[in-house]
């Protein structure tokens, strides 16, 4: 546990350590990684490690490729998935201009500047994503490995010794797991993870990744998080719980309020409800992420909020009496192929923006919204979610509000990706269009 660059140092010394892998993501959340030896360690926590930005997807700037990557000491940890004699370590880094100011297209920046935004008025955030994956023999093959379903247990669940490998890594890279399961679909899996400060949080979602698919890897497997691999099947979400503290007081809670929710914790789901058509572009980055989200897979379709309903697009878990730590609200529509910096600084960002304007929360549906007409959701106000990329992405590039969130540079870069992303996939001719057309044109 590192505080600083001179706890780095001597950790490294003590551990032996050959190699540090410098982290970064890109603005579609790829991780970028590039190794030094322990002797530049010292200078590159002074003056950090330049490389060539105009390689790197969305960081492309005209006028200046050079960037500075700036290693955050608080995140170092040695890498579990690798060998334990001479090990390999990695620190998360801060993207820099040469000028040193931060650069709009790092992904953390982004995050940073909604926590300090939400610091100014007092408020830390706190998440828990549910990453869900499944497990196929390679990754040109999805065969499935075992026909488990929710909660199976062995001999059903032949993912559990893999399971159990991801948990011993995860844990010894301190991040702590809640529980694991199987999960409803056959071969799908989901590990998790205990809540933590968003940032820490973001940082563990892109380990947690590496940690899955290299576990399955070494068991000669492979683990994807692909939304919607399987038709027919539920997909594979990232469901993520949120709550806001105030004076180490949990500020979603107020004993007086309808549903044990307060005013601000109101205005939050709001902001979310009213925005998300606009930020689902982030939290649901595929082509492919608009397969899940459809009707009777578990994964929302309308925006609306419940107390059970898992059709709804948020869910606030029941109330219990004494748990007022626990009171949180969850986001159903996200997938694990998000960039979790951006998905978490959007969240935060509309969530804020329903506090500062005191957005009004419409009422919970309770009902299945799966078996509502057309005319009694109109009725009651309930639209439904984006359904494809392109809708999500042009919502996206008119929100004036997201782009405040996500900063021009990072908003007008993402977008353009999105598209190219929407073109390519326009333009193909893919397997169904040949079954379905050629026979009968
Ligand atoms: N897999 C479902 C989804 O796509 C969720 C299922 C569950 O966690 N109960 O969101
Ligand atoms: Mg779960
Ligand atoms: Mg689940
Ligand atoms: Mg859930």
């Amino acid at each position: 546990n590192c505080k600083n660059a001179d706890d780095v140092l001597k950790a490294v010394k003590d551990y032996k350590i050959s190699f540090i892998h410098f982290w970064f993501i890109d603005i579609l959340g790829t991780l970028k990684s590039f190794q030094i030896t322990p002797n530049e360690l010292e200078a590159a926590f002074e003056e950090g490690m330049g490389f060539d930005g105009s390689s790197i997807l969305g960081f492309t700037r005209i006028e200046e490729s050079d960037m500075v990557a700036f290693p955050d000491p608080s995140t170092f940890q040695l890498a579990a998935w690798r060998p334990s004699d001479r090990p390999v370590a990695r620190m998360f880094c801060d993207i820099k201009n040469p000028d040193g100011t931060p650069f709009a297209g790092d992904p953390r920046h982004v995050l940073k500047t909604q926590l300090e935004k939400a610091a100014a008025k007092g408020y830390t955030m706190y998440v828990g994503p549910e990453l869900e994956f499944f497990i196929f023999a390679s990754p040109t093959d999805p065969t499935i490995m075992d026909v488990g379903g929710y909660f199976d247990a062995p001999p059903l669940d032949l993912g559990n010794d893999i399971r159990r490998d991801i948990i011993f890594n995860l844990d010894r890279m301190g991040i702590a797991v809640e529980y694991s399961h199987h999960e409803v679909a056959p071969s799908q899996h989901e590990i998790d993870l205990r809540y933590q400060e968003a940032l820490r949080m973001a940082d563990i979602a892109v380990t947690y990744k590496v940690i899955v698919k290299e576990t399955a890897r070494k068991h000669g497997v492979y683990a994807t998080f692909m939304p919607k691999p399987l038709f027919g099947e539920n997909g594979s979400g990232m469901h993520v719980h949120q709550s806001l503290f105030k004076n180490g007081r949990n500020a979603f809670f107020d004993a007086g309020e309808s549903h044990n929710l307060s005013k601000e914790c109101k205005s939050y789901i709001a902001g979310l409800l009213r925005h998300a058509p606009e930020f689902v572009a982030i939290t649901n980055p595929l082509v492919n992420s608009y397969k899940r989200l459809v009707p009777g897979y578990e994964a929302p379709v309308y925006i609306a909020w419940a107390n059970r309903n898992r059709s709804a697009l948020i869910r606030v878990p029941m109330y219990k009496p004494g748990k007022e730590a626990a009171t949180r609200i969850e986001l159903r529509c996200p997938d694990p192929t998000c960039n979790p910096y951006l998905a978490f600084a959007v969240m935060l960002g509309c969530g804020l923006k329903g506090i500062d304007e005191g957005y009004e929360l419409s009422t919970p549906v309770e009902d299945n919204i799966f078996k509502m007409t057309e005319d009694e959701m109109l009725k009651r106000g309930i639209s439904a979610v984006p359904g494809s990329l392109n809708e999500a992405v042009a919502n996206l590039e008119k929100s004036a509000v997201l782009k405040e969130i996500l900063g021009e540079h990072m908003h007008r870069e993402y977008v353009k990706a999105k598209k190219a992303e929407w073109d390519e996939f326009r333009m193909h001719v893919s397997a169904y269009e040949i079954e379905k057309y050629l026979p009968t044109t």
